[in-house]
């Protein structure tokens, strides 16, 4: 439970969505924010640059949308609408024949081949019979809600992919509510009414005309006071105050690795070493050039090379390539040196032809059992001396942009109530 706080003065740790749009929201309360960033430019995992004229989401391809109608408010009150192009997500599946099914997959089984559609059918007659059974883990849920065909011709070796581990030791509990989980009925009724796209938050989205993601980090650090080339590795409490790189201050929000937090606390007696636990994927993120082709996203369940997924950034915005140009970003939840990667791609459908590439360690947060207890446990020992945990890796939340977003109006509400 977060005090309340009449603290006028912050410092947040951190310049991505997270940070930026906690920052915003203080000083539209009549706080004063002061942002620590530790790159040169705002952003964290939407940033993005030019490399040969091609806009490189480094981290990855960022759409934005939200089901949260207060989220839409306030971020249109910043943004101008006429500077974004708003989209209707095409995305397919790669099946390892070549051939292409929409996504998500079990609304298009339509459009598969008949022996592989046979066996589905018979496959989700079976599970309409039976029932789904208790499921406590990724893996069986997975076997049990699709049935043996799509698990083995698509969900197992994606999410393999993703997630390089036993499917059977991902928790459940902390997919409900992330993952669609369509009864028989739905998936039968999805494709007699031939439904595109599930009730997903990015069915459509929003894509800046100019800039990608990075104009919107831009956008948001505007009129922010963020200190860049700015790492912060100590936060001390002396006198009731926190002092950031010898600034003081009346409260922190922390909105950087949780896992790097331990050692940066100085002046308070806290143990919130447990945090060392958490685990995260990294992402490789390759710039390609690719043959041209209508889509948003490329999904790969095929052994035949280790990516899971083609980003095409290229078609989200005509100004994110030279004309002419086809560009995409390439996803391997591994590193690889530029040899490997190379290899790699002369196996990915499209022909990608190599530009750059780049490696971030944590990407994706590995929640198990016990992430939700960890993180309450760091909370509640930081917040009585007004240091909070707002973000991605700080909360150890899969958030998207938007859901980082309802995550500091929430914080702020709580922090400034009225
Ligand atoms: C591959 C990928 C694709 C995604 N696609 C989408 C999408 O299409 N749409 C969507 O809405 N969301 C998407 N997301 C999620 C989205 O990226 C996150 O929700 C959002 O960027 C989280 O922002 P954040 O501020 O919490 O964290 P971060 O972006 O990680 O920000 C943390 C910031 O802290 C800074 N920092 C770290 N340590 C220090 C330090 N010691 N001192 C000072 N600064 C420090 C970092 O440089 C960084 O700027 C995607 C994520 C990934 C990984």
């Amino acid at each position: 439970m977060v005090s309340r706080t009449t603290a006028q003065r912050y410092a947040v740790i951190g310049g991505g969505i997270s940070g930026l749009a906690m920052a915003r929201m203080l000083m539209e309360k009549g706080c004063t924010a002061t942002v620590f960033e530790k790159e040169g430019t705002p952003g964290g995992l939407v940033r993005c640059e030019r490399v040969e004229g091609i806009l490189y989401h480094c981290v990855g391809g960022h759409v934005f949308n939200s089901r949260n109608p207060e989220v839409m408010e306030w971020f249109w009150r910043l943004f101008d609408k006429q500077d974004f192009t708003h989209a209707t997500r095409h995305a397919v599946i790669s099946l390892e024949d070549g051939s292409l099914v929409g996504y998500p997959i079990e609304n298009h089984l339509y459009q598969m081949p008949k022996e592989l559609r046979e066996s589905i059918l018979d496959d989700l007659l079976q599970i309409a019979g039976e029932g789904y059974p208790e499921d406590d883990n990724f893996n069986d849920f997975l076997l049990h809600r699709f049935g043996k065909t799509l698990y083995h011709e698509y969900f197992a070796p994606y999410n393999r992919k993703i997630w390089r581990r036993n499917l059977s030791d991902v928790p459940l509990n902390w997919l409900e509510g992330k993952l669609p989980m369509p009864t028989v009925r739905e998936i039968l009724a999805a494709n007699i009414g031939q439904t595109q796209e599930m009730n997903m938050v990015h069915s459509t989205f929003h894509y800046p005309k100019q800039g990608g993601s990075q104009h919107v980090a831009d956008t948001l650090a505007s009129g922010v006071d963020v200190r860049y080339h700015n790492p912060v590795t100590q936060i001390r409490r002396e006198n009731n105050r926190w002092y950031v790189n010898e600034e003081s201050f009346d409260a922190v929000i922390y909105c950087a690795n949780v896992k790097d937090l331990p050692d940066m606390i100085q002046g308070i007696d806290i143990d919130i070493s447990e945090v060392s636990t958490l685990e995260a994927h990294g992402t490789t993120s390759v710039l390609c050039e690719i043959d041209s082709n209508p889509y948003s996203w490329v999904y790969m369940p095929s052994a035949a090379h280790e990516s899971h997924r083609i980003i095409c950034t290229g078609n989200f915005a005509a100004s994110n390539s030279p004309v002419g140009m086809s560009t995409a970003t390439i996803e391997f939840t591994l590193t690889l040196t530029r040899e490997e990667i190379l290899e790699q791609l002369s196996r990915i459908p499209f022909h990608p032809r190599y530009i750059t590439h780049r490696y971030s360690p944590y990407t994706y947060p590995i929640q198990t059992t016990e992430t939700p207890g960890i993180i309450a446990g760091a909370r509640q020992k930081l917040a009585p001396h007004r240091l909070y945990l707002l973000g991605r890796f700080a909360e150890w939340e899969y958030y998207n942009m938007d859901a980082a977003i309802a995550a500091a109006m929430k914080l702020s509400r709580q922090l400034l109530p009225t």
